[in-house]
This record gives C-alpha cells, sequence and structure tokens, in this order.
C-alpha cells in the first residue's frame, strides 16, 4: 500500500505520520457508507465496473468530510486484478453547497404551495413545467397532466367587458423579455367553462448567464375581493332591515331621474311616507315589533309598486317612493293605493291587532321644481301637511300651498304663538258635559277647551294652531297657560254665590306636556297659589298620549291622584286602542271616541263600539262620555247603551268660561 503525502494531508496527518496499511482505510469510512463503498468494490473486481464513490471519511481529529474517491485496476493475463491505483478528492464543499441547494428548493416548494396565489412555471419555449396547488385549483388540472403543454391548452384569459381573448402572458414575456403586469382584471376561462376574475403577471427566468430559461405566471384570484366590495356597497346603499335602498342610494337615484326630466321634460313623482302614531307600537309592544311593522309595511308597498319604480327607507318609520315617467294623475292614484294598503294591514303583535296608516305626501316633478334639495322638502312639506291634516291621507304638494304655509305656516305659526303667549291672547271656553239619564245637568260638569285670538282679535280655531304648536313644541306652554287661568277662574267662581254648582272641570294635557317632568310640580305650584276644591279638577289626556308616554302618564295620574283630582281618557276607541293599556291607566272616565258616536244612531256597527266600549269600561270601573252628541237621536241611542255622559254642540255649545266672571274681573282691573 501506498498513500502519496497529499491524501495523508487530506486526512489531517503529517506524512510520516501514516501507515500504510488498508484496514485503517476502511475503518474510517462512515458506517453508513461502508457498504456503498463495499458494493462498489466488489462491483469493480467482479464485474469490472468502474470504481467511482462519494463516501465520507473519518479524519484524524475524528471528523467525517465528504470525499470523492476514484480507483482503475490493472489485471494479469487471466483477468485476475492485481493492483489498484486510485485517487481521493475532497468533496464536503460542494456537498454542503448542494445540501442547501436542496433545502432551499425545499423551501421554494413550500413556499410556492402554501401561498395564496396561483403560480405556473414554463421552459424557455413557453411549454408548461410546473403548477402549485392553487394553480392547480384555479385550472382544474393536476401538475402531472399539465407538463409539457401550452398554456392555452391549460386555459385561457378573456378580457372582461369585451370579452376578447387577453394576450397569452407567457408569449409576451417571451417575446419582448420583460416583466409583464396586467393591472385590469381578466376572466380566467377554464376548459369546462368556469369563469374567475383574476389579476396576472408574469416575469422571466433568468440563468445565471442573464439568459431566459423559463417564464414565472402568478394568478390571484379577486373573487373574494369582489364578493366583498360588492358586500360593502351593498351595505353602502341599503337599508339592513328591510333590505331597501337607503336614503342615499334613493338620493343617487333621484339625481338620475331628474336629470333626464331636465332633458326631456318627462313627469317623476317622489312620495315621502311617514308612517302614523308609530312610537305606539315601539312603546307598546317593544322596538321589535316595530322592526316588524316595518318590514311588513315595506314589503307590502314593495309588492304594490311597478318593476321600474323605486321604493326606499329613509329612515325610522319614513318611505321613500320614486316613480319615473309617471304622470301627476296617475301619481296621485298610486299613492292613494299605497295609503289604502296600508291601511289594510292589521298588524298583530302578542295577540293584540293594531290598525296601521300613513301619511303621503307627493310631488309631480315637471314644474321647475329641478333641485334634489327641492324636490325633497316639498315631499316633506306635503308629507307634514297630510299629518296636520288628519293622517292617513295623501297630499299632493302645490307651490301655492307651500308659500301660504311659509307666510302663515308652520314657522309663522310659532311666532304667532309665542307672541299670542307673551300677549295673553287666549281665551278659555267650556262646553258642558250631562247625564244621558238627566241625572247631572248643565253647569255641573264641564270641558275647556283654549282659544287662540289673532292680532286683530278674531278667534282662530284650535285645528288651525294646536297642531303647529304641537309639532314645535309650544303646548307644554299652552298647558300651562290653560292650567293657570283655569284654577284662577275657578277660584273666583267657586268664591261667588251660586258658584259652586260647577263639581268638575277638565283640562286637557297634551302629550308634549304629560312626558314633561316639571309639569308635576308646576301643577303643584299652582295649587299653592290658588284655592279650590282639588277634587273639581278633572285632567283630560288622549289615548295615544298616555299610551306613547305610559310611565310617565301612570306617575302623574297616581300624584294627581293624591290631591283628589280625576282623569279622564279621551277619544278612546280611535287608533291604536286596546283595551289592555286600561288596566294600567287609573282613569275615572271614559271618553268614547266622538268618530263613534256620531253617527251610532244610525250605523250599527258604530253603535256596537259604543255598546263595547261602554261595557268594558263599565266593568273596568269606569264611568263614560260620549262626545260629539249632535241629535236627539244619538241621545236616545245613547240612553238605551247606558252611556254615563253626553257631550256635543246637541247638548250645548262652548262658550266662554264663566264670562260674567270675566266682566267683572275686567272692570274690576
Ligand atoms: P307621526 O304620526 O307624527 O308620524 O307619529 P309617529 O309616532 O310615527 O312619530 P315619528 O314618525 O316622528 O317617529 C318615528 C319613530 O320611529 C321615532 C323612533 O322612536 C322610531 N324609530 C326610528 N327608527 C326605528 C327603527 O329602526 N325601529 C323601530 N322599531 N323604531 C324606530
Ligand atoms: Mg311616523
Amino acid at each position: 500500500m501506498y498513500y502519496s503525502p497529499r491524501f495523508k494531508q487530506l486526512l489531517g496527518f503529517r506524512p510520516n505520520e501514516f501507515e500504510d496499511t488498508t484496514d485503517y482505510l476502511m475503518s474510517w469510512i462512515h458506517p453508513d457508507d461502508s457498504k456503498s463503498v463495499g458494493h462498489a468494490f466488489r462491483a469493480h473486481f467482479e464485474q469490472g465496473q468502474s470504481f467511482d464513490v462519494e463516501s465520507r471519511i473519518a479524519t484524524k481529529l475524528g471528523e467525517y468530510r465528504w470525499f470523492r474517491v476514484r480507483g482503475q485496476s490493472v489485471s494479469d493475463e487471466h483477468g485476475k486484478a492485481v493492483r489498484m491505483a486510485g485517487s481521493m478528492t475532497d468533496i464536503t464543499d460542494r456537498q454542503i453547497a448542494a445540501a442547501e441547494l436542496f433545502s432551499e428548493k425545499e423551501r421554494a416548494q413550500v413556499t410556492l404551495a402554501s401561498i395564496a396565489d396561483g403560480v405556473i412555471t414554463t421552459d424557455p419555449d413557453g411549454w408548461v413545467e410546473f403548477l402549485n396547488p392553487v394553480a392547480e385549483a384555479l385550472t382544474g388540472w393536476k401538475m402531472s397532466a399539465a407538463k409539457g403543454l401550452p398554456l392555452q391548452a391549460i386555459c385561457r384569459l378573456t378580457e372582461e367587458a369585451s370579452r376578447q381573448p387577453a394576450p397569452n402572458p407567457i408569449e409576451t414575456v417571451l417575446r419582448e423579455e420583460r416583466t409583464v403586469e396586467v393591472a385590469a382584471t381578466m376572466l380566467l376561462v377554464r376548459n369546462d367553462g368556469v369563469e374567475l376574475p383574476i389579476v396576472h403577471s408574469g416575469a422571466p427566468i433568468r440563468g445565471s448567464d442573464g439568459k431566459i430559461n423559463g417564464v414565472v405566471l402568478i394568478l390571484h384570484d379577486v373573487s373574494n375581493e369582489r364578493q366583498y366590495a360588492a358586500k360593502l356597497s351593498y351595505q353602502a346603499t341599503h337599508d339592513s332591515l328591510t333590505g331597501l335602498i337607503n336614503r342615499a342610494e334613493f338620493e343617487n337615484r333621484m339625481n338620475l331621474a331628474f336629470t333626464s326630466a331636465a332633458q326631456l321634460g318627462r313627469h317623476h313623482a317622489v312620495m315621502y311616507l311617514d308612517l302614523d302614531q308609530f312610537k305606539v307600537i315601539n312603546d307598546t309592544c317593544g322596538h321589535a315589533a316595530g322592526d316588524q311593522l316595518i318590514r311588513q309595511v315595506s314589503s307590502l308597498l314593495q309588492r304594490r309598486l311597478r318593476e321600474g319604480d323605486t321604493l326606499s327607507r329613509l329612515g325610522g318609520d319614513e318611505f321613500g317612493v320614486l316613480l319615473e315617467n309617471c304622470p301627476p294623475d296617475h301619481a296621485l292614484r298610486i299613492a292613494e293605493e299605497l295609503r289604502q294598503t296600508t291601511r289594510d294591514l292589521h298588524f298583530v303583535s302578542e295577540g293584540r291587532s293594531f290598525a296601521v296608516s300613513v301619511s303621503i305626501g307627493l310631488v309631480s316633478v315637471d314644474d321647475g321644481l329641478y333641485t334634489l334639495s327641492d324636490v325633497l322638502s316639498a315631499a316633506d312639506a306635503a308629507c307634514y301637511m297630510a299629518k296636520d291634516k288628519g293622517r292617513n291621507r295623501v297630499q299632493l304638494y302645490r307651490r301655492e300651498d307651500s308659500e301660504v304655509s311659509l307666510r302663515h305656516g308652520e314657522m309663522g305659526w310659532v311666532v304667532r304663538i309665542q307672541k299670542a303667549l307673551e300677549e295673553d291672547r287666549f281665551v278659555l271656553y267650556a262646553q258642558d258635559i250631562v247625564g244621558v239619564d238627566g241625572k247631572s245637568h248643565l253647569g255641573t260638569h264641564c270641558e275647556l277647551l283654549v282659544r287662540m285670538l289673532d292680532e286683530d282679535g278674531e278667534l282662530v280655531p284650535p285645528m288651525a294652531f294646536i297642531p303647529a304648536a304641537e309639532r314645535y313644541g309650544l303646548m307644554p306652554s299652552i298647558d300651562r297657560w290653560v292650567l293657570r287661568n283655569a284654577f284662577a277662574t275657578m277660584e273666583r267662581l267657586f268664591a261667588q254665590p251660586g258658584g259652586n254648582s260647577l263639581e268638575l272641570c277638565s283640562i286637557n294635557l297634551s302629550g308634549a306636556t304629560l312626558g314633561d317632568d316639571a309639569f308635576l310640580d308646576y301643577v303643584g305650584e299652582q295649587f299653592e297659589r290658588f284655592s279650590l276644591a282639588k277634587d273639581r279638577v278633572c285632567f283630560e289626556i288622549t289615548e295615544t298620549a298616555a299610551i306613547a308616554n305610559l310611565d310617565r302618564a301612570t306617575r302623574f295620574i297616581e300624584e294627581m291622584k293624591k290631591f283628589g283630582c280625576r282623569f279622564s281618557l279621551d277619544d278612546f276607541g280611535s287608533g291604536m286602542s286596546s283595551f289592555g293599556y286600561l288596566k294600567h291607566l287609573p282613569v275615572d272616565f271614559l271618553k268614547i271616541d266622538g268618530g263613534f258616536v256620531k253617527d251610532m244612531a244610525d250605523d250599527p256597527i258604530d253603535r256596537a263600539m259604543v255598546e263595547a266600549i261602554n261595557s268594558v269600561g263599565h266593568v273596568m270601573g269606569k264611568q263614560t262620555i260620549a262626545e260629539f252628541v249632535g241629535s236627539a237621536e244619538v241621545m236616545d241611542a245613547l240612553r238605551e247603551v247606558g252611556v254615563d255622559f253626553a257631550q256635543g254642540y246637541w247638548v250645548h255649545k262652548p262658550e266662554v268660561f264663566a264670562p260674567r266672571l270675566t266682566q267683572v274681573a275686567a272692570s274690576a282691573s
């Protein structure tokens, strides 16, 4: 055996440090490699194969390094190997580099497999070499099947809008030798016809010599982004409760329609709908029931409209309707139909049934009212007018109306009412209430009614100023005026000889006043200021006001009852009535809504309603009062039904409360 000095050096020995024995070498081979090395030896000597192996061999320090060992043997004339000469090269660095390369490749492969984009690579001629799993899913092709095919064989790219074939990005990269990025969304059309929106980019893969040896194509699926964007834009334009478009989108569509009205002189119509007394549903059945009603109304209205009409929920209990290319008379018919449809809806919640109605303001857009805000405020004003006129009606907007109402209208009323309050320009009227059985007579029980005097001293009817006062929060001031003046008059009346005959005097309180916490204290102060028998005071509250402020109304009633005051529930049976609330309201009198009373002598349904209200009232220990008694026939009918009291023009026409007193007071001052 002979080992060259360089051989010894490679294994970390000095030239004279190394003994020339074979065994040594074999025992230094890494145990994992000894088998393959032994096999290579045998294959060389027995089968004449070349000897060329790679193996780890221990150095003097016991560290394993990689070597490539090659040998050549010389045979005798019988073919038996007699001598072998060989060389050994340290390949450790190369092996480390290879291992690193391998792990790098592994890492790249894992990365490609796990990224969310599809990656396809091709060779320098454009034949597909590799698809990552996302690319497999996008194209519907397995890598093994796609390998060696051109890109267009596995999928096509199409321009979305024109549906024209898009340029093949692989060919573009190869031809122009540059990166190609396509910002626009393309459709990836699979062989099975499925289309996916994608954005894509392609880049050349260059070798160390700078030459292109392949192309990488990245496919980014934008379906999710699209859905998300679509969802966002849906949320931005729709109301989540009803699924109808919202106010912003409604205004957009109106803008579009008005541009065309201006250009083509077409007729459009816009409606504002606001549910009547919606708060009552919310307050008595809860917000969820209110939501339920809003949904029901929206689907009901939707079904009544034409395909091209636009229904929107503007917010709260307000809806907007846009009727494009709809002449005014037709629009009015549709509005009337929507009103009737809503009226026909009987809303049931927790076993209780509620009448529903809507007030509608209608504007016809063909008369120069072109700006969006003009049309919207006209529709809004018309809707308010519909409310003022008693709700459950359609009000067509007319320019003259708006000018009139601007001058004399709402805002004008605020100033006028405030001025009248300052100048004490209100008068109290009284209307007597008598016993139906004839036991209580005129002058024993009355209801006080407030009238306003205008600047010229003319009487203003209540329907002219009360709605404006209600809307602009002036009722608490008016109610305080009434209370103060009623008490003052009663004090003087009771002090007069014969003035004691007035046993009960009813004072109306509005819903806003009932909801005003300070009012309780105010009544207390007035009781201290004026001396009068408190049990002769009766407060009259409307059913809807009481229900809308049920907690406060109950508290107010309980506090006032401590003074001995009595209570009447006005307009009972109208609107949303349910006998259920009665249990919660400790009132003494029920006033049967005049709507049922006035025709009860002729209309059996009205009469039955009066009977029903009357008997329930009696069962609950309340006395009943019928309003709007206009004839002897009605009075007879009331007597038959057994109603306790009657009030109305036939009984007594309202007159100034204690006129003689006022005159005495006036002349005394
Ligand atoms: P009016 O006849 O004067 O219209 O009386 P109203 O009781 O209907 O009063 P208004 O239209 O002014 O009030 C609407 C109420 O609707 C006010 C608010 O408490 C309620 N509201 C607003 N948005 C919602 C909602 O999304 N769900 C429910 N349940 N109620 C709502
Ligand atoms: Mg409303």
